[in-house]
């Protein structure tokens, strides 16, 4: 298992370079070329080695995981500014589906927390894209709580509610394991590789937070966080 992490960690380390330089290569065409048809060559490039950055970023967060060497690292960050440009993103792509995308936050919460803002904004991203992708009419919506506060201590609440597929209580279990994906009939189509929740079942866990999943199979789920951050 530890040859296969640092394979694993060490062909995704060696990947990365070439796609950073196929993917800003072909954003130079992008800009500079004028004939109808590359351009759209080259946007299904652009489309596909995003997928493939975000699949190596995956493999390669995976095995760091695995190894125990990923790493928290805590740092003064502003929470309202991390949820406003994790909102942003999940609007354009709740906007493309049709999606309603309702935001409830608790505007009580300190702004200025410690914490890893890189990790957090992860696990946002990773929950809300699952719940705009495994939805297919509907809602999704983010609330941020505050669950308890004390002087220097803040125990968030943040839930994430879809009305999408939603999963088979067999198949919870399986949710937050490594390369799983459920439901394969109806999501056979949809992009993914079963890493987002192991990675991010992990990243909670290593911030000393939790995670909880309530879901009813063709209504919909809800993902609850709970996560300590010093005020
Ligand atoms: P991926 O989305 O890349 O397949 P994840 O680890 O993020 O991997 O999710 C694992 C599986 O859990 C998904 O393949 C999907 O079957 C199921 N799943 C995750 N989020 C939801 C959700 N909000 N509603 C229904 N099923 C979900």
């Amino acid at each position: 298992n530890q040859s296969k992490s640092a394979f694993l960690a060490n062909m995704s380390h060696e990947i990365r370079t070439p796609i950073n330089a196929i993917m800003g290569m072909n954003e130079m065409v992008l800009r500079e070329c004028e004939d109808e048809n590359i351009v759209e060559y080259s946007q299904n490039i652009k489309s596909a080695s995003g997928t493939l950055l975000s699949i190596i970023n995956d493999i390669l967060d995976f095995s760091k995981i695995e190894s125990g060497k990923m790493e928290v690292v805590e740092s003064p960050y502003q929470l309202f500014a991390v949820l406003n440009d994790v909102v942003n993103m999940i609007q354009i792509k709740a906007d493309k589906k049709g999606l309603q995308f309702d935001v409830r936050i608790d505007e009580t919460i300190p702004n200025e927390l410690l914490g890893d803002e890189v990790r957090i904004r992860q696990v946002l991203v990773n929950v809300l894209n699952n719940a705009v992708k495994y939805t297919k009419r509907g809602s999704v919506e983010i609330s941020v709580l505050k669950e308890s506060v004390s002087q220097h201590d803040i125990l968030l609440k943040i839930a994430i509610k879809d009305t999408g597929m939603g999963i088979k209580e067999e198949d919870i279990a399986r949710l937050f394991k490594g390369f799983e994906r459920l439901n394969l009939k109806e999501t056979r189509d949809i992009e993914g590789t079963g890493l987002g929740l192991a990675i991010t079942h992990s990243l909670v866990g290593q911030m000393n937070g939790r995670m909880e999943v309530e879901s009813e199979y063709g209504k919909g789920s809800i993902f609850t966080i709970y996560l300590p951050q010093k005020i």
